[in-house]
């Protein structure tokens, strides 16, 4: 092998490795890098373990029937609270009881009426498509494949694994959202800022059989524990593995004085 294709070669494994969803840290140090990667596996264990005795129940809160109820929910939960869209879906799926009606919906009346769950007319457009699309390829069911979800109008990977999740209990990837997105950051589970590669991140450290999971376990405890703006890390019980614990706690803890 000559010293030109060996470079290329010995590239292409460095480019790979670095790509890898187990290069948390970017270390060039083997041993350092497996070392690492063991304590998060580690951690990540532990946190799920605690998370689920916290949130013994992990499921979307968003209310649905059908897959196709959960996809046209999770689109609609974009930017947008679960509980504001629950509000809007039982009156939505009584006029549009089938794929066949959101197919066929006028652009401007569905905007009206989803309206408050705001972005109106870009998931009126996808809803209104994706519809069509499944009407037209798939006799109106939803499918059940990473591949296929990714390839509907408005369907990314997150609203893919939610659906996926829970309407068919498949686990294919990690849905990363804004409570995700954050709470991976301050766990120091990922430093990535882009969701697909925080998922990647992700699923190198988290057991394949909590995959299911761990996106509603994070939001959960998002929601009620590690808020945005005022984490509460003087009563979380992941305080004791978390690296953010002691940067975001005694000036929040001072603030608030421990509640909200
Ligand atoms: S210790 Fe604080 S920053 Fe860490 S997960 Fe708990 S609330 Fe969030």
């Amino acid at each position: 092998m000559g010293e030109t294709e060996r470079s290329v070669k010995k590239m292409k494994k460095n480019n790979h490795l670095e790509k890898s969803a187990k290069m948390i840290r970017g270390q060039k140090q083997p041993e350092k890098e497996k070392g690492k990667e063991k304590e998060i596996e580690e951690r990540v264990k532990k946190i799920i373990r605690i998370l689920r005795q916290e949130y013994p129940s992990p499921q979307t809160a968003l209310h649905y029937r059908t897959p196709f109820e959960l996809l046209v929910a999770t689109i609609l939960a974009a930017q947008c609270t679960d509980e504001r869209v629950n509000k809007v879906t039982p009156g939505l799926f009584q006029k549009y009881p089938t794929v066949e009606a959101f197919a066929r919906a006028r652009q401007e009346e569905l905007e009206n009426d989803i309206r408050s769950t705001g972005f109106f007319r870009n998931k009126a457009r996808n809803i209104i498509a994706l519809s069509k699309k499944l009407v037209e390829e798939y006799g109106g069911r939803v499918p059940d494949s990473m591949e296929e979800l990714i390839k509907l109008p408005g369907v990314a990977r997150k609203t893919a694994n939610i659906v996926l999740a829970s309407a068919f209990k498949k686990a294919e990837g990690i849905a990363v959202d804004t409570h995700v997105r954050r709470l991976a950051g301050r766990l120091g589970l990922s430093r990535q800022t882009l969701p697909e590669k925080i998922e990647k991140d992700l699923m190198a450290i988290v057991p394949r059989e909590d995959w299911l999971d761990f996106n509603f376990l994070l939001v959960e405890h998002g929601r009620k524990i590690c808020q945005a703006r005022r984490p509460r890390c003087e009563e979380c019980v992941l305080r004791e593995l978390c690296p953010s614990a002691s940067k975001l706690a005694p000036p929040e803890a001072k603030k608030s004085g421990g509640k909200e």
